[in-house]
């Protein structure tokens, strides 16, 4: 049987497009993937590589999507684009970038994009709030359904924002449209930020500050990701659910609890020979299923 939106929260990972972006699905069906999220070009490059993605492309991938059931496909933006960015060629481009993401998610009919906040360097917050709320304007004007930004909390290095709640409701509140912009949470990022999510009690205390400050159901998709770095770190190494500092608890709750329900959830978790993404993706059914 195939899990809706709103009766179980749906588990994934996120999935290499090598040889074809249709092979992204062949992986996550391998892996027993409920969803899924994709870079549709190489992720530390700024042109499309060998990646091609005509009406074919485009044609299979929508068929064999919709056949696997994933309607939730996340389009994660490669690593280079800086939305925060006071170099202003730097800056255009990378709401270039954005603009081709959010038609590629229309044209493949996967609703999110999924974007940090970037980096503005030595300048202000002030002036990040600003350049990254224009950014998402500019961007949203080419949008058509069904898709919808989802600005991502980071762990802040190199000059980075947006590791904060408050870093992204107020970039939120400036939008003008912001009806289509959300939150993808990552654990892994939260808690090596200094968010102790470990225990159920203070994870709901932080959704509770999301509620607060973007409204609810502004959380659209969670990153689950244990972590390699201790709480406050500021180190960005993920681990394999229940291996790593935030620990079980955290994601038996994200399983369980009817506040997460709809939220669909996607694994980052290492690409490694000891446990891959079927074997996190059982761990985290098992704590479904009870
Ligand atoms: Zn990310
Ligand atoms: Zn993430």
């Amino acid at each position: 049987m195939s899990i809706g939106k709103n009766q179980l929260p749906r588990v994934g990972a996120h999935k290499s497009i090598a040889n074809g972006i249709t092979k992204a699905i062949d992986r996550g069906i391998n892996s027993t993937c409920e969803c899924l999220q994709i870079f549709t070009r190489p992720p530390r490059r700024w042109d499309a590589g060998r990646l091609t993605l005509d009406k074919n492309h485009v044609k299979d991938f929508i068929d064999k999507a919709k056949k696997a059931n994933y309607f939730d496909t996340a389009i994660h933006m490669p690593y280079l684009p800086n939305i925060s960015s006071p170099d202003d060629t730097l800056y255009l481009r990378s709401i270039n970038v954005l603009k081709e993401e959010i038609s590629k998610s229309h044209l493949l009919s996967s609703p999110y994009v999924i974007s940090h906040l970037g980096s503005p360097k030595t300048e202000s917050r002030q002036f990040a709030v600003k350049r990254v709320a224009e950014a998402l304007d500019l961007a949203l004007e080419s949008r058509m359904d069904p898709t919808m930004i989802l600005l991502e909390n980071s762990t802040a290095k190199k000059r980075e924002w947006g590791k904060t709640v408050e870093d992204i409701a107020e970039v939120i509140n400036s939008v003008d449209n912001s009806k289509y912009i959300g939150m993808c949470f990552d654990t892994a990022h939260a808690y090596a930020s200094g968010y102790d999510i470990s225990s159920p009690e203070t994870l709901h205390e932080i959704f509770d500050r999301i509620d607060e400050l973007l409204g609810e159901n502004r959380v659209q998709l969670i990153h689950l990701n244990d972590s390699k770095g201790s709480l406050n770190s500021g180190i960005d190494h993920h681990e394999h659910i229940g291996r790593g500092n935030i620990g079980i608890e955290c994601f038996r709750e994200l399983m369980q609890h009817s506040r997460f329900k709809s939220i669909s959830m996607i694994l980052e978790t290492p690409k490694d020979e000891l446990i891959n993404d079927k074997d996190n993706l059982d761990l985290l059914r098992s704590l479904r299923n009870k």
